[in-house]
């Protein structure tokens, strides 16, 4: 139905109407490319708990000897990864409706401490392949109504991303305050930096920054876009400072108290 033949019947052809026509016409096929490419992408958000079960896997594998106590506590963590890949469908399916605009949160009293530790240690496998360190300042313990689940995949990504645009040896810091009616989140790195003129659109769905080095590291650009929608559902916001070949911070705002 998108065929390029589609035009204006002939009954209706006055100026005003064939513009307005062709004007919609192309805003379908915008956003039927989009959505096509959204299907095609979401594929990346799965493969981080596949990376992190290969190499629990392959550590155990062609391991002669290993003790049963090891091996018992990888299985276990390869069961959270599964549990993982499945909370990140449920995930997707939530960013669809997020884009309907319809408030679709879990809200429960969530540890923010313990929510942001578990992360750290299910991203230390991927972290430990390029030695990057995982730091965590807690200033404070941070009770919120938040939708755990959604607010991990956000921290996640921001987390994966300082990973994933890090260099061998750099590190990543994670720090978490409050006050009387927000908490605080920041992402910091020691890795490549995001050049000034891409900073605007790092946001936007499927953006990629356009450089060699950051084009062969692996990803489609949904990630912030998952990030920032999770995060703006919670009243919250999320600003990015960053300077090429210093680093990135990412720092977020969210109320202690959810309001509908
Ligand atoms: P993805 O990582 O899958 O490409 P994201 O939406 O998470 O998608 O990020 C969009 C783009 O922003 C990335 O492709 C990368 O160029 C840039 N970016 C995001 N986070 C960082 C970071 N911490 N350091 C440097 N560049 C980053």
């Amino acid at each position: 139905y998108l065929d390029e033949s589609i035009s204006v019947p002939d009954y209706l052809e006055t100026e005003l109407i064939t513009d307005a026509f062709n004007k919609m016409l192309t805003r379908v096929r915008t956003l039927d490319d989009s959505r096509q490419e959204f299907v095609s992408n979401v594929s990346h958000e799965l493969k981080t708990p596949l990376a992190s079960m290969k190499v629990l896997a392959d550590s155990l594998n062609g391991q002669e000897g290993v003790p049963v106590e090891l091996y018992q506590e990888f299985m276990q963590d390869i069961t959270s990864e599964i549990d993982r890949e499945n909370q990140i469908i449920t995930d997707l399916l939530s960013l669809v409706k997020m884009d309907k605009k319809v408030a679709d949160l879990n809200i429960t009293q969530v540890n923010i401490n313990e929510l942001l530790e578990q992360l750290l240690k299910r991203l230390h496998p991927i972290a430990a392949q390029k030695n990057v360190e995982l730091i965590l300042d807690s200033f404070r313990p941070v009770n919120a109504e938040v939708d755990a689940t959604k607010l991990s995949l956000a921290f996640s990504n921001l987390i994966e991303n300082g990973i994933k645009y890090n260099n061998e040896n750099g590190w990543v810091r994670v720090s978490l305050n409050a006050d009387h009616k927000y908490f605080y989140v920041t992402v910091a790195d020691s890795g490549i930096g995001i050049p000034e003129e891409s900073i605007a659109h790092i946001f936007e769905r499927f953006y990629r920054v356009d450089k060699s080095h950051s084009r062969e590291i692996g990803g489609t650009g949904l990630g912030l876009a998952i990030a920032r929608s999770a995060i703006v559902m919670h009243r919250g916001a999320i600003r990015v400072y960053s300077k090429e070949n210093e680093g990135t911070t990412f720092s977020v705002r969210i109320p202690l108290n959810y309001v509908m």
